[in-house]
């Protein structure tokens, strides 16, 4: 278990007398720490691996994670280990505890944009309002559940405010404590979760339920958190109280890798831990092992430019290694273009795999262009960030079905596809399912249900409820196959569940659906390709976890959609890896390409205040850390924004880099000096040329 590992590394795994906090740069081996110490409390001290949680950020990074896991462990042995995320951990919680929340297992969860449509469809009719003002709303009310502070005392702070404050009343405030009432009370009517609940609501369960919390201590004897600088204070809240008088904590962070202060982290909880757990031992890290000499020089020196909590200092071993290259290119198309072309070239002659090649950006429209460029060129690539998987329509709509089916009282995911494929509901019946629903406090599938059978309408609905003989019909014939899905996958079904419900999905005429509204036959091939792909990773889900079900499966995908959007399942394993900056946290590849080195993208045009600068700057040593070989940084001499073409300016990072270890390669004009050693080295090569010619 200590091979190889360093002596302060080897004091971090070693020590289980209590909390202990492990604090170091960029590729110090802190994830290392925490993986090696999942192995020694199992291997050495006899906790069993369910009695052993370790939680991060991302999918990807709980995936990494437990990979490592299993080359140091046989998976006999690390079976019922939990690595997930914090989210993750919290859907176990809530599923486990739903009754003391009001709901049942079968939970739906929210994403951003559910919870903004339910948020509008809720403040429509009273204020009608704005994008901008639905936004604030949304933060507002967010932001109180991760306070944890309850509806009516949202509205008593509100009005108090609202009465206190000497400018003109700040009337989205109450506007907002209202809607936050009726918002949970909605969610609590769709059986649903939105994504704050799944950290506030455990939290909230176990102030309420001592005794649950006793179950889940008795369940949880040690606790790993990796990317401990990004918990926010409803996150760390659920540690503390997961933890307990045990203390069995190992926490592992970096305060200068902090880049998520927009959801409420806090880099200040590192230093809240010294105070909450006073016997806290502190472990630094200084030699770094991913990087070579001239990358991590640069990473030192950009994050230097930050105030700083912790001093630290981070040193290699790795030799000194190429330049940093900064490439101007004329515009977009150029840039997406060099790097697809470099990727090409170095892959051939480095003997690399696509996969050593990671390109990071600041925003996700970024990528759109790349690609198209590695899409034009063959080149295979993987997504992680953006949300190309399961922002398709038709990956969309088939998640609103596995939601209708696990969850039946999922009205909104019943609204995205009561219609779809068309099936002549139109929007007066789908009004009239609403207001019968409204009147009898039941779902639309209840509603529904009443509705779609003649004689059951007329005996409790009035006239002008009833729906159009057609509407009705295909209603009874989508209730129809609903139920005979659900018979089947239920009792016992789980066996070939994906290949049911790939079944359902032809029996409910997606093909040919597709085909009406795909540009071409391939096309709509593709996109059934994409729905049976999501039946497949059910399969996959329910095969590898004998556990779970169906509904938990579908719960776990839902999840994994909003946390990261999630690159393709099924794509190549050799692909060139596109991330953002923020999804690249914790990884690492041979070589990385950071697109976008211009003022307005890095740092992003929305983040002029000096701290927020400071959050830009400390993402873009995260970007730098990602590199092991090679890094290179690209920008565009002119971008097209708002329709316009600008000429941009190379951002202010780029300026902080050690300029002794930076190349400038591309558009940049040599300076003067330059061409002038140039013209004369050319000079004398041509003298002595004639010289040798004499
Ligand atoms: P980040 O802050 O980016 O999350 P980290 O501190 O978690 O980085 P790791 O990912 O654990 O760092 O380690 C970085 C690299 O160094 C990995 O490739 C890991 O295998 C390697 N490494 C860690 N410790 C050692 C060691 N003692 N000897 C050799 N290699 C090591
Ligand atoms: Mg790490």
């Amino acid at each position: 278990m200590f091979t190889g590992l360093n002596p302060q590394q080897k004091a971090a795994v070693r020590y289980c007398d209590g909390p202990v906090l492990v604090l170091a740069g960029a590729g110090s081996g802190k994830t290392s720490v925490i993986t090696r110490k999942i192995g020694y409390l199992i291997g050495e001290c006899g906790i069993q691996a369910r009695h052993i949680a370790a939680v991060t950020f991302t999918n990807k990074a709980a995936r990494e994670m437990r990979e490592r896991v299993q080359k140091l462990l046989p998976s006999s042995a690390s079976r019922g280990l939990q690595i997930s995320t914090f989210h993750n951990l919290g859907l176990s919680i809530l599923r486990k505890e739903a009754q003391y929340l009001g709901r049942t297992p079968a939970l739906s969860i929210f994403d951003d944009q559910d919870s903004k449509t339910l948020l509008k469809d809720l403040t429509h009719r009273d204020f009608g309002l704005e994008t901008e003002a639905l936004k604030r709303l949304q933060s507002l009310i967010s932001d109180w559940k991760n306070r944890l502070v309850t509806p009516e005392r949202a509205l008593v702070e509100a009005i108090a405010l609202q009465n206190r404050s000497d400018g003109p009343p700040d009337q989205l405030l109450v506007i907002a404590a209202r809607a936050f009432e009726l918002y949970e009370q909605h969610l609590a009517a769709y059986n649903a979760v939105d994504f704050d609940d799944l950290i506030t609501g455990p939290v909230r369960l176990f102030q309420q339920h001592p005794e649950r919390l006793q179950y889940w201590r008795s369940r949880i004897h040690y606790l790993l958190v990796d990317e401990y600088q990004d918990t926010n204070d409803s996150q760390y809240e659920l540690v503390r109280q997961l933890v307990g008088a045990r203390q069995a904590l190992t926490v592992v962070g970096d305060d200068d890798q902090s880049i998520y202060s927009w959801r409420g982290a806090k880099p200040q909880n590192l230093v809240r831990l010294q105070d909450d757990f006073p016997t806290l031992k502190l472990i630094k890290l200084e030699q770094n092992y991913r990087s070579s000499g001239r990358i991590l020089k640069a990473a030192n020196a950009v994050i230097a430019n930050n105030p700083h909590v912790f001093e630290k200092t981070l040193w290699s071993e790795l030799g000194v290694g190429d330049e940093i290259r900064i490439v101007k290119t004329l515009n977009e198309e150029a840039e997406v273009g060099l790097v697809a072309m470099e990727i090409i070239d170095r892959r051939l002659q480095s003997r690399s795999t696509y996969g050593d090649f990671a390109v990071l950006y600041r925003s996700n429209h970024q990528s759109r262009l790349l690609e198209l460029k590695l899409q034009s060129l063959q080149i295979p690539y993987r997504m992680s960030g953006g949300t190309s998987f399961f922002s398709r329509s038709e990956v969309k709509d088939a998640m609103a079905y596995l939601r209708v089916l696990t969850n039946p009282r999922d009205d909104g995911a019943l609204l995205r596809i009561i219609n779809t494929p068309k099936r002549e509901i139109g929007a007066s019946s789908v009004q009239r399912l609403r207001d019968y629903a409204a009147r009898h406090s039941c779902s639309l599938l209840e509603a529904a249900e009443v509705l779609a059978d003649p004689e059951q309408a007329a005996r409790s609905a009035s006239e002008d409820v009833q729906l159009p003989a057609r509407a009705a019909a295909s209603l009874q014939t989508f209730l129809h196959q609903l139920h005979g899905i659900r018979r089947g996958t239920s009792d016992g079904g789980a066996t070939d569940a994906g290949k049911q419900l790939k079944e359902w999905f032809i029996a409910l005429d997606f093909p040919q659906w597709l085909q009406q509204t795909s540009s071409s036959a391939s096309q709509a091939e593709r996109r059934f390709d994409n729905m049976n792909a999501l039946c497949q990773q059910i399969q996959r889900m329910l095969d590898a976890d004998p556990e779970l079900d169906i509904n938990g499966s579908v719960s776990k995908l839902v999840l994994q959609d909003i946390l990261d959007g999630q690159e393709e399942e099924g794509a190549d394993d050799d692909a060139v890896n596109l991330l953002t900056l923020h999804a690249a946290k914790g990884l690492e590849f041979p070589h990385v390409y950071i697109l976008g080195m211009e003022e307005e993208i890095l740092p992003h045009r929305n983040s002029t205040e000096p701290e927020q600068i400071e959050e830009e700057r400390r993402l873009f040593y995260v970007g730098i850390t990602r590199a092991k070989q090679t890094l290179t940084m690209t920008y565009a001499g002119v971008r097209k924004q708002y329709g316009e073409k600008l000429t941009t300016t190379i951002s202010r990072f780029a300026e902080e880099l050690p300029q002794e270890d930076v190349i400038h390669e591309g558009l940049t004009r040599p300076s003067k000096e330059a061409s002038r050693a140039r013209g004369r080295a050319t000079l004398d090569a041509l003298f002595k040329d004639l010289a040798n010619d004499l």
